[in-house]
């Protein structure tokens, strides 16, 4: 099969349903025969002759022998979802029963859909671009409400639209510089340089922001790691239990968690927070040797995202205090300080002894005092307070790099501007922008790019 070659003539099939029993199965076909594939088998009536978007219940009935009690929904092309014929068969949800229809479906002339094929051909008939496909994946995949409104974020076609208009940003640019190379011989500029300049300033300032908004989509997708460190009997396991005890969040496997260490997954506004090895915050027994509890907990603070240092506020010297900053901040870690078992003391005396630490917060794990203030301070540690949540979030790590090559290809034509090069040479810069542009959303694309992006899927999508 070619691709960029939409006609095909096979109609495919595939559970849309998750496998397992349910109360309801449903089976989608999409190709030229769809239709017709389940009118052989649903004698009630004649589904061909039926208008589009309608919905009709009725047996599937083989050979003289009833399968099932279905509800048949029809879809003509192009008004579907591939763009193809569509029906989508509503059945009992048990395994072998599906199992049955799909198996008279395929002996009556359909064939097993390959994972993501459907989204597949709604690509090829132009009725998502690849950005809106990929963005299906995420949305099937995504398991926290952030997760699940960036991506139908860009289902809608958000992101793509900001590419579309970084694109006219470009070809205006581009079409500029084209009238020049026109008018070469009689050596006029008729771009306007200082109109070229705004111009690709605004678009590297477009493309820059969207390629910073990755590190927040990683986060969306795949979660915040966080290490809770400090000395034994600090509190670490008291607040990690205060925190899991209404905020656990329900997940069955996130991308990229390294399952070598056991970690525990809390959901704070949508974002995931994975805590680092918690065995080793569980299993602390009271003769633990301090040097290889720091070692261990140096390791573990360079693997995560967020530092919390949790320290009694009642015992820890404040000069101690600043020393372990200090270091944090030489190594560079993104950390927060956290005062603990302040119901054991003076709150307002120790915001005293340590102010000069910094960021710091005063919590009591263990009578839940300030929670609600911690939580907050972590979600702002990861939103740094700079996105706002209806911005586009890039969270795919193929766009991301596409849009570093973008950025780069006009930070070319920036220095290109600047040394004053002739305008073909500022020509195949653009060109270069506008071909890492056209990659993300498919308008560039090669058959391996696109077999790898749509088996990603799952089979029924
Ligand atoms: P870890 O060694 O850092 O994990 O510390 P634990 O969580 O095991 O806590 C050590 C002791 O301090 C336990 O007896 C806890 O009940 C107690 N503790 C922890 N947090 C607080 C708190 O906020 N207030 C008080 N009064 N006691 C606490």
């Amino acid at each position: 099969m070619k691709y960029g070659q939409p006609n095909w003539e096979d109609t495919i099939v595939a559970l849309a349903t998750p496998p397992g029993i349910g109360a309801i199965g449903m089976i989608r076909l999409s190709g030229p025969a769809a239709i017709d594939i389940v009118d052989k088998l649903f004698p009630s009536k004649s589904l061909s002759e039926q208008p589009t978007h309608t919905a009709h219940v009725g047996l599937i009935r083989e050979g003289g022998q009833v399968i099932d009690e279905v509800v048949v929904t029809l879809f003509r092309g192009p008004r579907s979802y591939t763009g193809e014929d569509v029906a989508e068969v509503s059945g009992h949800g048990s395994p072998y029963v599906l199992q049955q229809l799909i198996d008279a479906f395929l002996r009556n002339g359909a064939r097993l859909a390959r994972a993501g094929e459907f989204t597949q051909r709604a690509f090829l008939n132009g009725r998502l671009d690849l950005a809106q496909a990929e963005a299906v994946a995420d949305l099937i995949a995504s398991n926290t409400a952030a997760s699940q409104k960036n991506a139908l974020n860009n289902i809608r076609g958000g992101f793509s639209q900001d590419l579309r208009m970084l694109r006219e940003q470009l070809i205006s640019f581009s079409a500029l510089i084209e009238l020049e190379l026109d008018f070469s011989q009689e050596d006029v500029e008729f771009a306007d340089r200082a109109q070229l300049y705004h111009l690709v300033t605004e678009a590297l300032e477009g493309t820059t922001k969207l390629a910073d908004s990755f590190r927040l989509g990683n986060v969306i997708r795949n979660g915040v790691s966080v290490a809770i460190v400090g000395k034994p009997n600090a509190g670490k396991s008291t607040l990690l239990n205060t925190l899991l005890n209404e905020n656990r969040a329900i997940v069955s496997e996130i991308a990229g968690t390294t399952r070598d260490t056991i970690e525990e997954i809390l959901n704070i506004n949508g974002i995931l927070f994975r805590f680092i090895d918690t065995a080793g915050i569980r299993e602390h027994t009271s003769d633990q040797i301090e040097s290889i509890g720091v070692e261990r907990s140096l390791e573990k603070m360079r693997q995560a995202d967020v530092v919390l240092y949790l320290f009694d506020a009642n015992t820890m010297p404040a000069e101690e205090l600043l020393v372990n900053k200090r270091a944090f901040d030489e190594q560079g870690f993104q950390y927060l300080l956290v005062g603990n078992q302040v119901d054991k003391g003076e709150e307002a005396l120790m915001r005293d002894r340590y102010a000069a630490a910094t960021p710091i917060l005063f919590i009591s794990a263990k009578q839940q005092l300030h929670i609600n203030v911690l939580r907050d301070r972590l979600v702002d540690m990861v939103l740094g307070g700079k996105v706002q949540t209806e911005d586009t979030v890039v969270t795919n790590a193929r766009h991301y790099q596409s849009l570093r090559q973008i950025a780069g290809a006009l930070a070319d034509v920036r220095q290109a501007l600047d040394a004053r090069l002739p305008g073909d040479l500022l020509a195949l810069d653009i060109r270069r922008a506008l071909h890492y542009l056209g990659e993300i959303t498919g308008e560039v694309s090669n058959e391996d790019l696109l077999d790898y992006i749509f088996s990603k899927f799952c089979i029924g999508k």
